[in-house]
């Protein structure tokens, strides 16, 4: 086995050199980024220093145009094989949920169970059901999205995700459009996700969770990595001073 072919095998996320462009705009320039089977990465920095384009490149929402990008062994090479292999395997969670309104809760989880993985529908609501429990919300299964708050209906949203059974999961900034009381029940769920085992990468601007769960933190700004540490580093002896700004400005 070659150096490149054990060093991929070791990464469930590998960015070499990514760069993105949006027209003439360099949204990404020399993006590298690994993360192992199990990390819990948290990615900050001021907006539009190119965090979602980062993680919406991982499964392909945005096209990189330079670079290499490999998920769990496979590359995003445009092969349209490669990127269904890839986004069955990474769940996604965002700042608006994105449920579907007209769907119950339980019908927005056996969705994509049914219509990708042609589960039957006994087994979809049996799973749905499963991960409903987990993140606490099975009681409002037969509700629709409307009727629930923003945390629960956040909470909804990674049990959707869940039943698809990803390898890694992005949060985009995921208690952002959340009341401050609700962001807790939010934080708690992706921590119990973390103690199980979970490969995340999540944007997120809450630094409490940073502190307590990452094993890393990475800070961009304008379209770079400028800077990534364990949590302990990075808050008590931050490197640069545009990471030094951006925490004085948030923290
Ligand atoms: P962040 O998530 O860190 O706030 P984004 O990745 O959303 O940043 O955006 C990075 C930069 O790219 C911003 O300047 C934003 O305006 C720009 N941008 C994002 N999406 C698009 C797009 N579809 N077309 C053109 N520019 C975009
Ligand atoms: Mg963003």
């Amino acid at each position: 086995m070659n150096q490149n072919a054990l060093k991929s095998d070791n990464y469930m996320i590998t960015l070499d050199n990514v760069n993105k462009w949006y027209g003439q705009f360099h949204v990404l320039k020399n993006i590298n980024l690994h993360v192992k089977q199990g990390e819990r990465i948290v990615l900050c920095g001021p907006s539009g220093s190119g965090k979602s384009t980062t993680i919406r490149c991982i499964n392909h929402l945005e096209e990189h145009q330079q670079g290499k990008i490999m998920v769990d062994g496979t590359e995003l090479d445009g092969d349209l094989r490669n990127i269904e292999k890839i986004r069955a395997e990474v769940g996604m969670v965002f700042q608006h949920f994105n449920l579907f309104p007209h769907l119950t809760v339980l019908q927005n989880c056996t969705l994509a169970p049914s219509w990708v993985r042609h589960m039957p529908k006994k087994e979809a609501e049996e799973l749905a059901m499963h991960y409903l429990e987990r993140v606490r919300i099975a009681a409002h299964a037969h509700k629709f999205p409307g009727q629930l708050s923003g945390g629960q209906q956040q909470r909804v949203a990674i049990a959707r995700s869940l039943c698809m059974k990803p390898k890694i999961m992005l949060f985009d900034e995921p208690t952002s459009a959340l009341d401050p009381e609700m962001v807790k029940e939010v934080l708690d769920t992706m921590l119990g996700l973390a103690q199980d085992g979970m490969t995340m990468l999540c944007v997120t601007h809450e630094m409490g969770f940073a502190k307590t769960v990452a094993d890393r933190v990475i800070f961009m700004d304008q379209g770079e990595i400028v800077e990534q540490a364990a949590p302990e580093a990075f808050f008590s002896n931050p490197r640069s001073e545009r990471t030094r700004t951006f925490l004085s400005q948030i923290l």
